[in-house]
């Protein structure tokens, strides 16, 4: 049953109290008596009225208890009560949980904005002033298009295509490459999502660049074979001198796409490899011994190789990585020291860890190339490298695997006077004879190219 019985059960007592009177003194009595219980009953009304009034006052301040009473009003009261201590607690969990959309927003790398429908800003997170320069207070109800004055921003924003990302430069730095996402939600609302790609560009335009060096690399070799073939085919009879000539161009045209082929998989090894190096003792003094014999076999007697063992230590790592890198250098010092030059392989103690060097009185390198020779197929002289049957590789993979050995590569060069390029390993990666080598047999070289 509803609230409105106990009204009408107090009329009704009123009525018939009233009536008792009429009928036992007068009728008017009973006029009197009706009359006033009403003015009681609406007196009480009005000062209920006024109790709720100034609750309701006080407590939109300062949540304090309803007043409390019997009857309709009492009830009354408590359920006013009840549902505002509801209201309340379910606003402060909509203050949390926009708090915690906030932060977590704010958190997100990419810039995010939201749009309302006539695209005008209503919210924007951190990173988007980074990327977009757009304040989050400053902002507030600026047209988007206004701020982002980037050429197809507006095109983008009126074409509604959801599906569609643009690609732009960020206004506060050049450099920083964006691409920029529409998603819409309720109401005509718009997020505009912003999120830096330079890196994801940067690593997409090496492989780019990578894929069509390797092809330039390969189409040059496989054409001129290709071209020899022809040639032998339609020759009638050829001589045994021409036959001999032309086996022999091919052969060093082969074997040039071997060495690239082999380079590319050392290196793309090195790259994949998720493992450590190993922890292989690796004899230094020994191996540079064998790689100077290794440089005097390269060079033919075209060079003076002198080996200096300054140091006895021996290095922890991977002994084929290790000579790979070595001999890489060595090979270079032989490649590019015009004949009578003089070439000196060197182990020694320095900066409280060890350094291999390879010095050579050869062309020497300008400055400016200095910091790109580690770059995959970067040469000085593109010819130079090709005719001494270079790939382009080598400074490349040295330096993948110094990183995995936490080494560093060192390079010092004088343009027509020479180069050094040093190996420097830090004191962790040495092993010193007496005290630290396992084996009481030197471990044999086992040198793989
Ligand atoms: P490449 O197979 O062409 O030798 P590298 O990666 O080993 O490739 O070397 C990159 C470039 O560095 C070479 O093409 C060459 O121009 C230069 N370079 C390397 N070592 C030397 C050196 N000892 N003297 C002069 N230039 C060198």
């Amino acid at each position: 049953m509803g609230f409105w019985w106990r009204p009408l059960l107090a009329l009704a007592g009123f009525s018939l109290t009233a009536l008792f009177i009429g009928v036992v003194k007068s009728v008017n009595a009973g006029w009197i008596a009706l009359a006033l219980f009403l003015a009681l009953y609406l007196l009480r009304q009005l000062r209920q009225e006024s109790r709720l009034a100034s609750w309701l006052e006080k407590t939109v301040i300062i949540p304090t208890p309803a007043p409390r009473d019997v009857g309709l009003w009492g009830d009354i009261f408590y359920r006013l009560e009840k549902l505002y201590n509801k209201q309340t607690r379910n606003q402060s969990e909509l203050a949390t949980a926009l708090e915690q959309f906030q932060n977590a927003a704010g958190a997100v790398p990419d810039g995010i904005v939201i749009l309302n429908d006539q695209d005008q800003i209503e919210w924007c997170n951190a990173a988007s002033r980074a990327f977009l320069g757009i304040d989050s207070k400053r902002d507030k109800g600026q047209f988007i298009q206004y701020l982002l004055r980037q050429a197809n921003f507006v095109e983008f924003l009126d074409a509604r295509d959801y599906s569609r990302r643009m690609t732009c430069r960020s206004p506060l730095n050049r450099e920083t490459q964006l691409t920029l996402q529409l998603v819409p939600f309720e109401g005509g609302k718009k997020l505009l999502v912003a999120r830096d790609v330079t890196e994801l560009e940067r690593v997409d335009a090496m492989r780019r660049d990578f894929v069509a060096n390797v092809s330039h690399e390969l189409r040059t070799p496989l054409t001129v074979v290709g071209g020899f073939v022809e040639t032998l085919a339609d020759m009638e009879k050829p001589s045994d001198a021409d036959l001999k000539r032309y086996f022999a161009l091919m052969l060093g045209h082969s074997r040039r796409m071997q060495r690239l082929l082999d380079d590319l998989l050392t290196l793309s090894k090195l790259e994949c490899a998720d493992q450590p190096p190993g922890e292989e003792q690796i004899p230094v003094p020994s191996l540079v011994q064998e790689l100077g014999r290794e440089a005097e076999q390269l060079s033919h007697g075209r060079h003076r190789i002198d080996v200096e063992v300054a140091s006895q230590a021996w290095l922890r790592g991977s002994l084929q990585e290790i000579h790979s890198a070595f001999s890489n250098l060595v090979s270079n010092a032989v490649r590019y020291t015009p004949e009578g030059g003089r070439i000196t392989l060197r182990w020694a103690e320095r900066d409280k860890g060890a350094a291999f060097s390879v010095t050579d009185t050869g062309e020497g390198i300008a400055a400016e190339h200095i910091p790109r020779l580690t770059e995959r197929f970067y040469r000085v002289d593109r010819s130079r490298s090709r005719e001494t049957g270079g790939t382009g590789l080598g400074l490349a993979i040295v330096k993948h695997i110094l990183n995995r050995h936490g080494a560093r590569l060192e390079i010092q060069s004088v343009l027509s006077k020479g180069s050094t390029f040093s190996t420097l390993f830090n004191s962790e990666r040495l092993i010193h004879p007496q005290s630290d080598v396992q084996d009481e047999e030197q471990p044999r070289l086992r040198l793989v190219k």
